[in-house]
């Protein structure tokens, strides 16, 4: 509508101009290096006019025909970056579905095609990861710490790299790196924790721990777990210098960071009883062994009595039992203290209690001593021997958690594996 009213007013305005100029004649004469022209007003304006236009179409022309190749170029460019973000989009559906062979040749098509590492680079990461291809994925993992971008996933990326190499030491290195860039990243916290408790960097461990706590980055009674693991730490390195004092100290410190935390509270009571505080000592085995019982407990609570008489062991074991009585440890070392101070009865009833708890070898083994010493009745003996081959479960051990490895110690770093704190009492 807009274009027919234009169109209509132009022709009114085209059309009063000729009436206005027919009703004015005049005449026109050009000379010109001895060429002369005579002629009308109209004529000239309309001869002017077709000037314009021949020009205005010449102009066209050229530029068509200029300008051809500058197209041709521009729409093959758009045609190359076309296929180049198709093969990326199926390179990275390949990569997800787990296609290594695949995925690998649109990660190199894509690369061919966009010639730009920012924007393929995942995929071709994604792609080496799946084959396998170790050095092309360093290279890859080298390039994208460089951006601000891809840093964190090229430092982690590096650091499993390496801890699959067996490079603990670089792991470490790589691991702090992408943990400063991204401290909120849970899986890494624990990683490069491990990797400091691992190489005794205990300050490293503690910074990292409380940036952990501040982030959030892992949950509490983990946190507690590892700052209780890496005080230990700091008190078996004060103990193998000499220094008791800070040693225990540290040990105290672990024992308040996890309660639960037997070597800790182990350590704690054997350097106390040590300086002579025998009393300090039962009170950490005591409300330890309360809490989590452990052979380790007993151990410490037994050599809080050196050089005691038979009779006044049975007194301190039956301290502890009523501890804890529902502790097949502490009934097992009030049979051994009773076995030892010839109190039959008390030994039987205590190994029964062991037995209806956990019947291990050890009380079947032990029930068939009381047989044999107060009795001399070796049939008996030989009963309870044969039902500790069929009916016995296996005594708790430290026990890797990474490689399986039964300790018979407990020990900050597993001595099959190396992995740092993995060893649990199951
Ligand atoms: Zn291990």
């Amino acid at each position: 509508m807009r274009r027919l009213l234009a169109f209509l007013a132009l022709t009114g305005l085209a059309v009063a101009g000729a009436v206005w100029l027919a009703d004015r004649p005049g005449e026109v004469t050009i000379r010109w290096q001895g060429w002369r022209m005579d002629t009308t007003v109209p004529v000239l304006l309309a001869f002017l006019a077709l000037l314009l236009v021949a020009f205005s179409m010449l102009n066209r022309l050229v530029r068509g025909v200029f300008g051809a190749p500058g197209r041709w170029f521009e729409s093959r460019r758009l045609g190359r970056e076309r296929k180049g973000y198709a093969a990326l989009s199926d390179g990275l559906a390949a990569a997800a579905s787990g296609d290594a062979a695949r995925a690998g040749k649109l990660a190199r098509r894509a690369d061919k095609l966009l010639n730009d590492p920012a924007v393929t680079g995942l995929l071709i990461t994604q792609a080496a990861r799946l084959s396998g291809d170790d050095g092309q994925l360093r290279q890859r993992y080298e390039v994208m710490t460089e951006r601000r971008e891809t840093a964190f996933l090229g430092h982690k990326g590096l650091a499993e790299l390496a801890l699959k190499q067996g490079e603990r030491e670089t792991a470490r290195d790589q691991a702090g790196q992408a943990f400063l860039l991204r401290p909120g990243a849970e899986d890494l916290a624990a990683l490069l924790l491990d990797l400091h408790v691992e190489a005794g960097a205990w300050a490293e461990a503690e910074q990292v721990l409380r940036t952990a706590r501040r982030r959030h980055a892992l949950p509490e009674a983990e946190l507690a777990r590892r700052r209780a693991l890496i005080l230990l730490g700091r008190a078996e390195e004060a103990l193998a210098a000499g220094d008791e004092s800070r040693a225990l100290d540290w040990a105290l410190d672990a024992r308040d960071a996890d309660p639960l935390f037997v070597p800790a509270v182990s350590l704690a009571a054997g350097l106390y009883r040590r300086r002579g505080k025998g009393r300090k000592a039962a009170a950490l085995l005591k409300a330890a062994f309360k809490a989590a019982p452990h052979p380790l407990l007993v151990t410490g609570w037994r050599a809080l009595g050196e050089g005691e008489g038979a009779l006044e062991r049975v007194k301190r074991m039956q301290e502890l039992v009523q501890a804890n009585p529902a502790s097949p440890d502490g009934h097992v070392a009030l049979a051994e203290a009773a076995l030892a101070a010839q109190l039959w009865g008390q030994a039987r009833t205590h190994l029964e209690k062991a037995l209806e708890q956990r019947p291990t070898r050890a009380v079947f083994q032990l029930l068939a001593q009381v047989e044999r010493d107060e009795r001399k009745d070796e049939a008996a003996a030989g009963a309870w021997t044969l039902r500790a081959a069929t009916d016995s479960v296996s005594e708790p051990s430290w026990t890797c958690g990474g490689c399986g490895h039964h300790a018979p110690d407990f020990a900050l770093r597993c001595p099959a594996c190396g992995a740092a704190g993995r060893l649990e009492w199951t």
